[in-house]
């Protein structure tokens, strides 16, 4: 009997082959239910013994060796005491599914390793399906947020849709992973983040690192006002990387045509971290900073900037920045003297580091996470999706 092997394997509570009929490509297999056992209702639990009507179901299961494989089961629709009449609950289906709960926890988890667009092609489903079955899973994976023994956090702002729209993300730095999400950048954005946590929790917090970003500022300053804010060495690079490329562009625009050329396409290389640069980058690099003294010295300032966060006293750390903004004054830079107001007016929140030395590589790992992620997830126009799948990939395995 070829259902032998199946029969043996196929592992379902209260159900029984009764015939397997294998197709080009896929095997139907129909299944007997011991009906003595009644039906359970999918709103209550309850069961019942009551039936109102019946029909054919058709539920995509684990394969069968290479092929497909459907179970063909009558699916009742139960008289419920409570509720009336109500489609009844199978045991290894969910309600209102079309995929055995074991197809659907496959599913998840090669969404945790892989596109979705590629699980799809893979398991031959419809995408819309795969993304259903992936956010059911997700968000009963993140319905109750841990938010228990928050002491480091950062707060990290992610563009999407090519700056139009953006997220607030919300991280927690000792145990690595994201905790929240919201949707824009505003000072409500964070405070619904506050609110969530509750004073008590917040109260508990002892530093967030953030971007020199004055919504959020103000958001921490007005819920948290016991938690030091620092000013990380990942966003405020961040931010002073802008600067070179503008003063690479003003550069751009004041050269000969001749510098024009060697001007023209090196944001990547002024911007990328040196000893990340192949060979002949570097000597393009080194040719440009010859070439022109003011990207030169921006240039210089970067890495000099950089140091700042080595101090672990705030007189060093004092002295390091003082010497800084003295140099970057002295440029007569335009866009690097106005970054240098913007350092003098966030200076407390530089000289914090040297009590919470926030951990700038494990922020921007993440950060590179999620940008990942925005490429992967984000062409599915679901928000909420979005959001669960950074939490996914922002969280220990
Ligand atoms: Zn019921």
């Amino acid at each position: 009997m070829p259902e032998n092997i199946i029969a043996q394997w196929l592992k379902l509570p209260n159900v029984e082959i009764s015939e397997v009929v294998t197709r080009n490509g896929y095997t139907e297999i129909y299944l007997d239910r011991d009906e003595s056992l009644g039906y359970i209702c999918s709103n209550c639990g309850q069961r019942s013994f009551w039936s109102w009507d019946t029909r054919l179901v058709r539920i995509r299961d684990l394969s069968v060796f290479a092929y497909k494989a459907y179970l063909n089961i009558y699916k009742y629709r139960t008289n419920c005491p409570e509720c009336g009449v109500k489609i009844e609950k199978l045991d290894f289906v969910d309600s209102y599914s079309r995929c055995t709960t074991r197809f659907e926890a496959l599913v998840a988890r090669l969404c945790r390793i892989t596109s979705l667009k590629q699980v799809a092609e893979l398991l031959e489903l419809d995408w819309k399906t795969v993304k259903d079955i992936d956010k059911k899973y997700l968000k009963k994976q993140f319905a109750i947020p841990d938010y228990d023994n928050l002491r480091l956090l950062a707060v990290d702002e992610i563009a999407a849709h090519k700056g139009h729209k953006y997220f607030t993300v919300v991280m927690d730095l000792e145990r690595t992973r994201v905790i929240w999400v919201g949707k824009d950048r505003t000072q409500k954005t964070l405070n619904k983040f506050f609110k969530e946590l509750g004073r008590k929790r917040t109260k508990k917090i002892e530093a967030i690192g953030c971007d020199m970003w004055d919504p959020y500022i103000a958001s921490i300053e007005e819920n948290a006002p016991g938690a030091k804010i620092v000013f990380d060495k990942f966003h405020v690079i961040k931010n002073y990387s802008k600067v070179i490329d503008k003063v690479r562009n003003i550069e751009f625009k004041k050269a000969t045509e001749e510098n024009k050329e060697a001007i023209k396409g090196t944001k990547y290389l002024l911007l990328k971290n040196r000893n990340k640069l192949k060979r002949n980058q570097k000597e393009r690099l080194q040719s440009l900073l010859e070439l022109n003294e003011n990207i030169n010295i921006a240039y210089i300032l970067k890495d000099a900037l950089k140091r700042l966060w080595n101090y672990k006293s705030v007189g060093c750390a004092n002295r390091c920045l003082d010497s800084w903004i003295s140099t970057a004054l002295a440029s007569e830079i335009r866009p690097v003297i106005n970054f240098v107001q913007t350092l003098n007016r966030h200076r407390y929140g530089l000289i914090n580091h040297c009590h919470y030395p926030i951990n700038s590589g494990k922020l921007e790992g993440m950060n590179n996470k999620i940008k990942v992620i925005k490429r992967i997830a984000y062409g599915f126009h679901d928000d909420e999706y979005f959001i669960l799948k950074i939490k996914q990939g922002c969280s220990p395995p």
